[in-house]
């Protein structure tokens, strides 16, 4: 078995979509970033990767690489379950914290949940909590969104 951790953040920025676990959340604000700066599907990326002892986010999808521009986070998801199995791995749990002043998350943590699990994270493997900072610092301000994950593999 493997265990692996996961952060990101990103900076909230008038004029971007807010995209969260694959959903467009409605918001006056979106997450700045090459791709679509999904946090929680770069946090739990960066969990899976640091399970396999393969580095990290940046160094599968160089930001200073075109093809990466607006990419789609669920299908950067895909494509790393596809190389974690590749090296006979599977997931076994996920565990994931979205820390959001606002908009409140609870409402899409269900379609998080649907489109995590067509990356090919099995939805009964999976767990997404949603919490403030409680007014402090730059989330609790609203400057950024930010997100935790774990993940355990098991070999297959
Ligand atoms: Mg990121």
């Amino acid at each position: 078995m493997r265990i692996g951790s996961g952060y990101d953040s990103h900076r909230l920025i008038e004029g971007r979509k807010l995209i969260i676990g694959g959903v467009d959340i409605p918001f006056e604000k979106g997450l700045l970033g090459h791709s679509d700066a999904d946090v929680l599907c770069h946090a739990i990326i960066d969990a899976i990767l640091g399970a396999l002892g393969l580095g990290d986010i940046g160094r599968h999808f160089p930001d200073t690489e075109d093809k990466w521009k607006d990419a789609s986070s669920i299908d950067l998801l895909s494509s790393i379950i596809e190389l974690m199995k590749q090296k006979n791995f599977g997931i076994l749990w996920v565990d994931s914290t979205v820390i959001a002043e606002r908009p409140k998350l609870q409402p899409f943590i269900e379609e998080m949940i649907k489109n995590l699990s067509s990356a090919g994270i099995p939805s009964n493997s999976i767990n997404i909590k949603a919490k403030t900072n409680e007014g402090m610092g730059l989330i609790g301000r609203g400057e950024g969104i930010a997100a935790q994950a774990v993940c355990l593999l098991k070999a297959v």
